[in-house]
């Protein structure tokens, strides 16, 4: 390993890695530090952590050359269906009418990062290093233009620029004193697994309970990747149940739009929370994903958030070393959130707002609930509006992979 990297990436989950592939023909010698083993490609629907990647962003994908590892690993989502507790309102999202052939496609995490690493690994200036961690970072350590980092193996590493990709517990954050505006929603998303009696036939089922939604959401043949959002201690009983319970519970409270729940895989629980750092970049550090700013999955945005502020600051950067700026200093960095911050406050403020709706009791505001949902259903310019803001299409092409 050379003592010198031109950026140095913490954190080699799949936006870090996306960075990493977008900068890797730059010219720019990147290193990922990762603190888990390498990504494995786990067997299809063994993976209970799913993501929905939006349309707009599999273009990302493909124009990063990750795609062709993962296209046959994702299954396409045609059409997202809503309905409330109530049934007052139900509202439906087609891809056909934005003329697309998908919202977007539902991805295993464990195959997207495998993918992503798959596209990293033939190039000559990108270094993964895993598993590694950082033990120690000296801000100012070279004449006050480049960091010092010290790894927990000992080596030493001088960077301008060290990038947080290192998720929602960020120690880059913490390191570089950066503070975050908090909002734990005290709830956990259960997610699983499962094999249903009907094929989903691409279509996504989202049913907004009193607790939060649980969602179904199209994997592979009959198999869902389903988050059902509940309190802690309903969550904590759902892990809890045997098998049988279990799936009596979510028989019960999904209804039989897809027939019977027949399996189901190994569940896991992650605590939702809402999370904004108060700053995204300082000299010398930027921080992209989770890292920056976590969201309700509800309407699964988390990474698709991410995605987009490592194509910004890709961008950014690869700008800065054609004209010969310092690209860890504050200036160059400031352009990067200054672009990223509309976007991630709008997906923060309105998953904040559905959550608030979605939760409600309050007689009044359910049935302008369901109003509401009527009214987005009924009317063409406004849904056709919401969808491709919500699928990333509305949003200009990053400059790396136009053509
Ligand atoms: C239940 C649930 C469902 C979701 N569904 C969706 C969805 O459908 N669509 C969507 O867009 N988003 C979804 N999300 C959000 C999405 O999972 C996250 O936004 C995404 O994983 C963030 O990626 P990241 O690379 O920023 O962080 P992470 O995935 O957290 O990766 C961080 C990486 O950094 C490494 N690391 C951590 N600390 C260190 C360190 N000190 N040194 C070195 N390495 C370190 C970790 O090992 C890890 O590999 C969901 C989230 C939850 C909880």
């Amino acid at each position: 390993m050379s003592d010198y990297a031109d950026v140095i990436i913490v954190g080699g989950g799949m936006v870090g890695l996306a960075l990493a592939c977008a900068l890797r023909h730059t010219g720019l010698r990147i290193v990922i530090i990762e603190r888990g083993e390498p990504p494995v490609r786990l067997s299809l629907g063994r993976d209970c952590r799913v993501s929905a990647i939006v349309m707009g962003n599999v273009r990302i994908l493909q124009g990063l050359g990750v795609w062709e590892h993962l296209k046959d690993d994702a299954g396409p989502m045609c059409m997202m269906k809503i309905w409330d507790n109530q049934e007052q309102g139900g509202i439906r999202f087609d891809a056909s009418e934005i003329e697309e052939e998908a919202l977007g496609y539902l991805i295993e995490n464990s195959c997207t990062q495998a993918a992503m690493h798959k596209a990293l690994m033939d190039s000559d200036d990108v270094e993964f290093c895993s598993p590694a961690e950082i033990s120690a970072i000296d801000w100012y350590g070279k004449d006050g233009k480049q960091a010092t980092v010290t790894l927990a193996d000992g080596r030493v590493l001088t960077t301008p620029l060290i990038i947080g990709a290192d998720g929602g517990r960020s120690w880059v954050r913490e390191q570089a004193g950066i503070n975050c505006w908090q909002r734990d929603y005290e709830q956990k998303g259960v997610v699983v697994n499962v094999r249903t009696e009907l094929p989903h036939r691409g279509i996504a089922f989202q049913r907004f309970l009193p607790t939060g939604p649980l969602a179904f959401l199209p994997l592979t043949d009959n198999i869902c990747s389903i988050v059902w959002s509940a309190e802690n201690t309903e969550a904590d009983r759902l892990l809890a149940m045997s098998d049988d319970e279990f799936l009596n519970a979510l028989n019960l409270t999904f209804g039989p739009v897809l027939g019977r729940v027949t399996e189901a895989g190994d569940r896991a629980a992650f605590p939702l929370k809402g999370q904004l750092a108060k700053h995204m970049v300082r000299e010398r550090v930027a921080l992209v994903g989770d890292a920056a700013h976590c969201i309700h999955p509800l309407a699964g945005l988390g990474v698709n958030l991410g995605l987009r502020d490592a194509m910004v600051l890709a961008q950014e950067i690869a700008d800065a070393k054609r004209f010969d700026e310092d690209w860890g200093e504050l200036s160059v960095l400031d352009r990067y959130m200054k672009q990223r911050m509309p976007d991630v406050l709008s997906v923060m403020g309105s998953m904040e707002g559905l959550h608030r709706i979605f939760t409600t009791n309050i007689p009044g505001l359910k049935e302008m609930r369901g109003l509401g949902m009527r009214l987005v259903g009924n009317s063409g310019a406004i849904k056709h509006l919401l969808m491709r803001n919500s699928t990333g299409l509305s949003l200009p092409v990053p400059k790396q992979i136009r053509k």
